[in-house]
């Protein structure tokens, strides 16, 4: 048996509750026993004390989309205007790394994860390689396998596609989900198939969902960018019909949204889409800075809101973003949108991350029975809270305070 910690700062951010000033966590056996102001919940106490001082204890972020294996591209693609240009420049670079690159670009974006405070990670796989590596991290992780195959249209069970889902480690591994690229590089049978795997299993599915121009385009006209890639790529379907539909609308015509669908990015979503997206509880993913990296443009944050669309937060990979530090994501969003309470972000990044990732029972807030995922933020209290708490986060401030070491 461990001894108990107290674990006493300035202020407790428990996210399921309010802020607690002079709060107290104690923590036993990686567990989460106690959470309060330090006057009542040391009453009686025996354990070791410690007091972090001025500044904030929280829980670990939880970063709902990262692609790790796109680490290794960090620094080699500049932020663009066009979205289109992001997209060649990452498939012409992707195509250049060695496996020892991507092997050590997976283990450079585990340790940034880490380091910037995260707990959970979202990261989507198109090889299966990340995975033994979130394993061996002190993250917890689910590794959204990803498919692509616009060229699919007669397809049977997933595994008949990709073997990668008839191994035994695909159908134990709880932590391991189907995930579908986008509506221009999935076919309609290869949307049913992907959600057919994840249902039986009850397990949440990714999709990148309006995350450009271009992708509007090609579902309302079935021409542009995209038709031009698939030629390229030879996976052009000669007598493929487009669907005539805005993003949402048609992942919702194909039976692919509900409280268990992760819509990555949506910058591009209409308010029918929101609607859409609402009426579904489907979550979206927001990654504002790696939109704003990529020339994906800007996610529509009061639209989504005001419809009632269940958020969560992403960084999205090094090579389409600066870092993966979520942090960053939070100040961004807190800069923007000044006119929401500037706690929000900090609930999209922690406590509506654990639950689109269906792990809100041991993560993603600070209460008795959860896992002791939590870190301190020093604060000098002499600017606004949550934009001082963000810039440190963002600054790399963050220092794990139980366990989570690696
Ligand atoms: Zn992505």
């Amino acid at each position: 048996m461990g001894e108990m910690t107290a674990h006493l700062s300035r202020w407790v951010l428990p996210v399921s509750a309010p802020p607690i000033r002079d709060g107290a966590v104690l923590v036993d056996e990686g567990q989460i026993r106690a959470v309060g102001p330090a006057s009542e919940v040391l009453k009686g106490f025996q354990g070791s004390l410690r007091d972090h001082g001025t500044g904030a204890i929280l829980p670990g972020l939880v970063n709902c989309h990262t692609h790790l294996e796109f680490s290794a591209l960090a620094g080699k693609i500049m932020p663009q205007l066009r979205w289109e240009d992001w997209l060649e420049m990452n498939l012409a670079a992707s195509a250049s790394l060695s496996p020892r690159d991507k092997e050590a670009g997976i283990l450079r974006g585990l340790a940034d994860l880490h380091r910037y405070g995260t707990a959970l990670v979202g990261d989507i796989s198109n090889t299966g390689d990340s995975l033994a590596h979130l394993a061996a991290s002190p993250l917890e992780y689910r590794l959204f396998y990803e498919c692509l195959g616009f060229n699919l249209l007669d397809l049977g069970p997933l595994e008949e596609a990709f073997p990668f889902f008839a191994t035994s480690q695909a159908r134990d591994d709880l932590n391991i989900s189907a995930a579908a690229h986008a509506p221009y590089s999935v076919s309609p049978a290869l949307f049913r198939a992907v959600s057919q795997w994840n249902s039986c299993r009850r397990r949440p599915q990714a999709v990148h969902l309006g995350e450009s121009a271009a992708e509007l385009d090609f579902l309302a006209r079935g021409d542009g960018f995209f038709k031009d890639l698939l030629q390229t790529r030879g996976r052009w379907v000669p007598d493929f019909t487009p669907p005539g539909m805005t993003p949402a609308a048609y992942l919702q015509s194909l039976g692919f949204l509900g409280p268990d669908t992760l819509a990555v990015h949506g910058t591009r979503l209409d308010a029918g889409d929101c609607r859409v997206l609402a009426r579904s509880r489907t979550w979206v993913i927001l990654c504002p800075r790696a939109n704003t990296f990529t020339g994906g443009g800007s996610p529509p944050v009061a639209e989504l809101l005001q419809a009632g669309v269940s958020l969560a937060l992403g960084t999205d990979s090094l090579a389409g973003n600066y870092d993966l530090n979520l942090f960053g994501e939070m100040l961004w969003l807190y800069r923007h949108y000044p006119q929401y309470p500037g706690d929000l972000w900090l609930y999209l990044g922690t406590l509506q991350g654990a639950q689109a990732l269906h792990r809100h029972q041991d993560l993603g807030s600070l209460e008795p029975g959860k896992k002791a995922a939590l870190g301190f933020i020093p604060l000098s209290g002499r600017q606004d809270f949550w934009e001082e708490l963000y810039l440190n986060g963002a600054a790399g401030e963050w220092q794990w305070l139980d366990g989570f070491s690696l």
